[in-house]
């Protein structure tokens, strides 16, 4: 039996550590994973009643449509309901572009290094990948402009970037979409959207109206510490989501996943909380870099890309070793560097004491 030839030599996505697996290997008593950008402070405690009332209805499918998903975000964006797609995760959204779009011969256009979702469903569907270096961290507008041909069908401009962190601001990105010729797709990822604090980040949810070619993805996994649940959206013009809608599976996102969003969303204050913590412990994390000599990114998402001028691996070992699960470097493109998600103070002081000793 044998795959498609773009299969060949694929990998499956290699995750953070299991919290578990760690504790086992290394005999443990306490382990934190730091290494997947999840919420530390969880997720709205309205939401826990709504998953316990859903536990009556596991029999029967679910709404395969997100009704009231649809219609709570649409409100909250000031969009149309017939406007969004709902995925399981938004990874699913990428995975549901790329197959409705791309077909061998075409290309996609992505900076590198960034989220490796948008390679690995393209080169399933036998497109080839365009990546761009950035350049100090940041998307090359220009180049990736420059990179587009006329098989290119879709660019990804992932903001803030996994794993860097950095943006690209309203200026560079309208400038941009301005250019991209009509008949491609400019897919703006904005996983970490409710973690940037920068005034100059772009507004995308209003140029929709001008630009029909422009789809954005959200999700509920990362401020609203819904990751084990999968739901996140693309937003983008009504012909463009019917268009791709059948490329979803029927019953994509699940009862609890939509009924928690639900409720989610609506707790704005929590969302908010967890913004001003984030930003409080970033300046924990940039105070250390500085006090130390280690280049970092300035990040406007939830994690932090740190140049410890050792190998990545190393370092991630060292940090195992004391119970905290990061990201090596050397997998993301970065070889002297570890990617840590932010924790909870009490997470990163510990963490934070553990590098300062760092031989
Ligand atoms: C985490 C992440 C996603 C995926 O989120 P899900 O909604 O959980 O699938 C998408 N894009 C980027 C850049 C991410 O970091």
């Amino acid at each position: 039996m044998k795959v498609k030839q773009s299969m060949v030599g694929l990998v499956p996505y290699q995750p953070g550590k299991p919290i578990e697996e760690v504790k086992r290997e290394l005999g443990l008593e306490e382990v934190v994973k730091l290494a997947s950008n999840e919420n530390p402070y969880g997720y709205s405690p309205k939401v826990r009643q709504v998953i316990q009332e859903s536990l009556e209805d596991l029999a029967i499918y679910p709404d395969g449509y997100a009704r009231e998903l649809r219609e709570k975000v649409s409100r909250k964006l000031g969009v149309k309901e017939t406007e969004l797609l709902f995925g399981n995760g938004s990874d699913e959204v990428i995975l549901i572009l790329c197959r409705s779009i791309l077909s061998k011969g075409d290309n996609i256009v992505t900076a590198t290094p960034t989220f490796p979702q948008y390679r690995h469903n393209a080169v399933i569907e036998g497109a080839l990948v365009k990546e761009v270096p950035l350049v100090n961290g940041v998307h090359d507008l220009d180049r990736m402009l420059e990179a587009i041909d006329e098989n290119t069908k879709i660019v990804f401009v992932c903001n803030p970037n996994n794993p860097t962190g950095t943006y690209v601001s309203e200026k560079e990105f309208l400038d941009f979409l301005k250019q991209v010729p009509e008949h491609l797709l400019v897919v703006s990822d904005e996983a970490y959207y409710e973690y940037v604090s920068t005034d100059d980040y772009p507004e995308t949810i209003p140029l929709l109206k001008d630009y029909p070619n422009l789809m954005i993805l959200r999700t509920f996994s990362k401020a609203y510490g819904l990751a084990a649940l999968r739901v996140g959206y693309g937003v983008a013009n009504e012909e463009l989501i019917k268009a791709i809608d059948p490329g979803r599976e029927p019953f994509n996102t699940n009862t609890l996943a939509q009924r928690a969003a639900v409720e989610a969303l609506a707790d704005q204050e929590f969302v908010q909380t967890c913004f001003e913590k984030n930003r409080t412990e970033m300046a924990r994390f940039e105070k250390f870099c500085e006090e130390f000599g280690y280049d970092y990114y300035p990040s406007q998402a939830n994690f932090i890309l740190m140049d410890l001028k050792k190998p990545g691996g190393e370092v991630f070992q060292k940090l195992l070793a004391k119970g905290f699960i990061t990201r090596n470097g050397e997998a993301l493109g970065f070889p002297s560097s570890v990617r840590i998600t932010l924790g909870t103070e009490e997470q990163n002081q510990r963490i934070i004491n553990v590098l300062s000793k760092l031989e």
